[in-house]
């Protein structure tokens, strides 16, 4: 089964040849982060194409990394206040994963409570996804990843009104990157296209073009590094970005993310890196239930598990922090019953998990 309702137009200058696809209203709300949408070059771009198009705008840029709920309640108000009729995301997972829940509380009128509550969603606005990060291929799922205000904690929601009508990705949008983030957010690619293997609802036709974006992160990911500027190598970064994207709208990501999140919640540790810091434990520990998948994985990036290793460990990914045994109890409570879990091949008991998060624990 595919299902992926959103029109993706990819590659440079992507936005001015989404222009005849982009009027989905008369006033646009813009949802960014503080400095990404003018520091990638997107608004420069996209204002003179909306005033082409006569469509008036109104700049809501208040998104930080890891949005909170009540980040998502002043945006609803904001649009509400100015009477948008569709939203315009630019940045990355952040701003993009606000931006639909923005759009769900608005059209719904719900409170920060009830923004993960499925049954009150009955309709959204329209949305177009503009990617400066190749991470989270937010552009093309059905996710909202946010933190409650209360509770500190991060979970996401999934809802096909979510899906943005249209996704412009171009690679320039990225070169801007600080090499943190690209490093952090290509990690997270990677790990959508790993899970898209590991998840129990893995789809084999997906299968090639996992293994394409696992082959054009390795081949491409260090010399990104090296030249930011390197529009080939962003692209191919881009592309696999994407690709994870429409793996993890069909297959849902797995234990892999879920395990992060608190780590996140905890120490601000990025989305990517903290996915990152588990890669190799999860590939292990999912392996002897796919064993041929990953036979296969290898195959096709002609490379060995080993030597895939080796690449993965040369960027720095290891990290050891402090966690108070009461804070592991906690997490792990959160972990297992994180909404990814269902589609985990193998859960772990709670000694597995603690000796999984022993590997990053600090005087373990
Ligand atoms: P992000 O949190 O959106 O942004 C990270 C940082 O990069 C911010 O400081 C941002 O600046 C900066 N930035 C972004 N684009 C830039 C550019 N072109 N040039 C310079 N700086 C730029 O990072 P992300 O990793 O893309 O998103 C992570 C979030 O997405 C997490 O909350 C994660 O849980 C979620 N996620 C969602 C999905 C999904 O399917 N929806 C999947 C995986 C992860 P400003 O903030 O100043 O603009
Ligand atoms: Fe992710």
């Amino acid at each position: 089964m595919f299902y992926l309702p959103t029109r993706i137009i990819f590659g440079e200058n992507a936005l001015r040849e989404a222009a005849p696809h982009l009027a989905f209203g008369k006033r646009a709300l813009i949802v960014s982060g503080r400095s990404s949408a003018v520091k990638s070059g997107v608004l420069g771009d996209l204002i003179p194409i909306l005033n082409e198009l006569n469509i008036e705008h109104k700049i809501f840029a208040q998104i930080l990394e890891n949005p909170l709920t009540s980040q998502i309640i002043a945006g609803k108000e904001f649009l509400l206040e100015h009477g948008c009729d569709f939203i315009i995301a630019i940045g990355g997972g952040s701003p993009l994963d606000a931006a639909k829940a923005i759009a769900i509380a608005a059209a719904n009128d719900l409170s920060e409570d009830e923004l993960y509550q499925l049954d009150l969603h009955k309709k959204s606005y329209p949305i177009v996804a503009i990617p400066t990060t190749h991470g989270t291929g937010s552009e093309v799922t059905q996710y909202s990843v946010l933190t409650h205000t209360k509770t500190n904690k991060k979970a996401g929601f999934g809802s096909d009104l979510n899906f943005p009508r249209l996704a412009i990705v171009d690679p320039r949008y990225m070169t801007s990157l600080s090499p943190k983030v690209s490093l952090h957010t290509a990690l997270d690619a990677l790990s959508h296209l790993l899970e898209g293997l590991y998840s129990l609802s893995r789809n084999k036709h997906l299968y090639p073009m996992i293994h394409r974006g696992v082959r054009l992160i390795v081949d491409n990911l260090s010399l990104c590094l090296k030249e930011p500027n390197h529009l080939p190598a962003r692209e191919a970064l881009a592309l696999a970005s994407l690709y994870g994207g429409i793996t993890i709208a069909h297959t849902g990501t797995t234990l892999q993310h879920a395990i992060g999140y608190p780590f996140t919640s905890a120490f601000d540790t990025p989305h990517g890196l903290a996915n990152a810091m588990f890669m190799k434990e999860m590939m292990e520990f999912n392996q002897p239930n796919i064993p041929q998948l990953i036979d296969e994985l290898f195959k096709a990036i002609n490379m060995s598990k080993e030597e895939f290793y080796n690449w993965l460990e040369s960027f720095p990914i290891q990290i050891k922090v402090e966690i108070s045994d009461d804070e592991e109890e906690r997490w792990m409570d959160e972990i297992l019953g994180a909404r990814n879990i269902a589609a985990s091949p193998r859960v772990p008991t709670r000694d597995e998990l603690r000796a999984l998060i022993h590997t990053v624990k600090k005087g373990v």
